[in-house]
C-alpha cells in the first residue's frame, strides 16, 4: 500500500525549518502532501497562494511532494483524500502540550489518522515564520532562515508590509 501523509501548516512564510520536516516526510513516504492552511483568523502576512507559490518553489526538487491550500477539519480533509498520517515537526517541550491536543483531538474525529512527530534539526529549534516577520521588520538578516531561493521574495513582501 502507498502511504501519503500530510505536512499541515500556515507556512507564513516557509522557514528552512519547515524545509527539514518536509524533505524528510519525503525520503520517508510515498507521497507527502503539504497543507496549507487558508487560516483568516490568524490575519496571516502571505496570502494562501502566495504561500504555496514561495512553497512550491522551495520543493521542487522533491518529486513525490504536492503543495495543497486546505480550510476545514484536517481530520476530513485526510479521510476525502485518502492520506495515512500527518507528519509534524516538534521544536520543543512548548510545542508539545498543544500538538498532543491536536493530535488527540484528530484521532477522536477521525480514529484511522495517525499523527507522528518529526524531532526538529536542532539548527532551527529557534525557528518560526514569526521569527522571520519580527527580523525582516527590524531591517536583520533572514538568510539564514527562509530558503535562498525564495529569500529575495520573502524579503520584498515582508518590507513592503
Ligand atoms: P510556525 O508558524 O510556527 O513556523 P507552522 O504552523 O507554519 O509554524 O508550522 C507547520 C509545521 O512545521 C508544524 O508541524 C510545526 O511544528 C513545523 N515547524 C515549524 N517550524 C519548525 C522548525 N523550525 N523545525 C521543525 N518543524 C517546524
Amino acid at each position: 500500500m502507498k502511504t501519503t501523509v500530510i505536512c499541515p501548516g500556515s507556512f507564513d512564510p516557509v522557514t528552512l525549518g519547515h524545509i527539514d520536516i518536509i524533505t524528510r516526510a519525503s525520503g520517508m513516504f510515498d507521497h507527502v502532501v503539504v497543507g496549507v492552511l487558508n487560516n483568516l483568523a490568524k490575519n496571516p502576512s502571505f496570502t494562501t497562494e502566495e504561500r504555496i507559490a514561495l512553497l512550491s518553489e522551495a520543493t521542487t526538487q522533491l518529486d513525490n511532494v504536492e503543495i495543497v491550500g486546505f480550510d476545514g477539519l484536517l481530520a476530513d480533509y485526510t479521510k476525502q483524500h485518502g492520506i495515512n498520517a500527518i507528519v509534524k515537526g516538534l521544536r520543543a517541550v512548548s510545542d508539545f502540550e498543544y500538538e498532543f491536543q491536536q493530535a488527540l483531538t484528530n484521532k477522536k474525529l477521525n480514529p484511522e489518522l495517525e499523527t507522528l512527530f518529526l524531532t526538529c534539526n536542532s539548527e532551527y529549534m529557534y525557528l518560526s515564520s514569526s521569527i522571520v516577520k519580527q527580523v525582516a521588520a527590524l531591517g536583520g538578516d533572514i538568510s539564514s532562515f527562509v530558503p535562498e531561493c525564495v529569500h529575495d521574495k520573502i524579503l520584498e513582501r515582508l518590507k513592503s508590509k
